[in-house]
């Protein structure tokens, strides 16, 4: 079978590999159809590294897919061949403290698609959990399938956030993550979301959705603009996207007194964070690390229409054409928001 192999930092092949994957009898065995690209994909071809999860053994890359089931394990009552799916790429010990208290997202023993030394989805066929995969319904395409896993990251955010009808949000970092939490807190009941990025073309690419405002940063600082957007009193909620060292320090400035501080983006190393200025606001402090039990809502809001994600998929692409795919992300081109590497022709 043909797959996206990393074979060490910097060096990408299509080429032939033996995934060894057998089907269990809770297990499901997908044709996968389209994969997104995330960053994280793109961090291990430049660095060969995340943290601690190094690669030092060929790895298929790949963690945000869609397909259609193939075969099911003699346990498998809810999904059959031909069902259209998502699939959830993090996998815990179902035994684990963290599974048992509903927090399998960060049970250490967690398996992870395209976390080392564990293979992505980046092949024509991959097996899975059953547990793990998520019927799509029909209007929702592959291409919004595999936007799932994105978006489930902006949906444990609003989650944790505990958003309340009326709140006025504030995003910083209009990457493809803060897009999706502006998208998942608007959904969630947020009046307003106001989402701030130095780049243009980003902010034209999210301003365009209702509900939405956008902060140009070359233009004004983000203190100043929350402030001026919001009587002076601040954001109910400000989610901080951007993993930037200057953007954490900022957000005691950004959030109201009362408020809540949801730190999404992950910066490289250990920074400084204003414990006084947000104490003197009684600020409440979230974390995510990916999600947990986000899915089935993720793709009901899809579904119904009320998050629409296409609009966010800026290119995509074949299979053969995927280290091109993989090289162009690199560049990280400012109009750029997400690519897709489709492994089928099948609509
Ligand atoms: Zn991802």
């Amino acid at each position: 079978m043909k797959a996206l192999v990393l074979e060490e930092k910097g060096r990408l092949n299509l080429r032939e590999i033996d995934l060894q994957q057998t089907l269990g009898p809770d297990d499901v065995s997908i044709c996968v159809h389209t994969v997104g690209i995330c960053g994280s994909d793109v961090h291990y071809y430049t660095h060969g590294k995340i943290g601690p999860f190094v690669v030092d053994a060929p790895m298929v890359l790949g963690h945000e897919a869609s397909g259609t089931v193939i075969a099911v394990g003699a346990n498998v009552g809810h999904l059959k061949p031909g069902d259209r799916v998502c699939m959830e790429p993090g996998i815990p010990d179902p035994n684990s403290k963290a599974a048992k208290l509903g927090i399998y997202n960060v049970d250490p023993a967690v398996r992870f698609w395209a976390t080392p030394p564990v293979h992505g989805c980046l092949a024509p066929e991959v097996v899975h959990p059953a547990a793990y995969t998520f019927k799509l319904p029909d209007h929702v395409t592959f291409a919004e399938g595999a936007m799932v896993e994105p978006f489930a990251i902006g949906m444990q955010a609003a989650m944790r956030a505990g958003i309340k009808p009326g709140d006025v949000a504030v995003v910083t970092g209009a990457g493809p993550i803060g897009m999706m939490t502006a998208l998942a807190a608007h959904a969630g009941g947020c009046s307003r979301v106001i989402i701030a990025d130095f780049s243009q073309p980003k902010l034209d690419v999210i301003g365009r959705y209702d509900g939405i405002e956008t902060v140009h940063l070359g233009e004004t600082s983000m203190a100043e603009a929350v402030a001026q957007k919001t009587g002076g009193w601040g954001a109910d909620v400000v989610f901080e996207c951007s993993g930037a060292p200057s953007a954490i320090l900022g957000v005691s400035g950004l959030v109201a007194p009362g408020g809540t501080v949801v730190f999404v983006g992950m910066p490289i190393d250990p920074v400084p964070v204003d414990i006084v200025g947000l104490q003197a606001r009684e600020a409440r402090i979230e974390t995510v690390f990916r999600y947990a039990n986000v899915y089935e809502r993720a793709i009901a809001l899809i579904a119904s229409g009320k998050v629409d994600l296409k609009p966010l998929i800026s290119d995509t692409v074949p299979f053969e054409k995927s280290v091109e795919a993989f090289d162009r992300a690199v560049e990280q081109r400012p109009e750029d928001v997400k690519l897709q590497i489709v492994l089928t022709d099948d609509a």
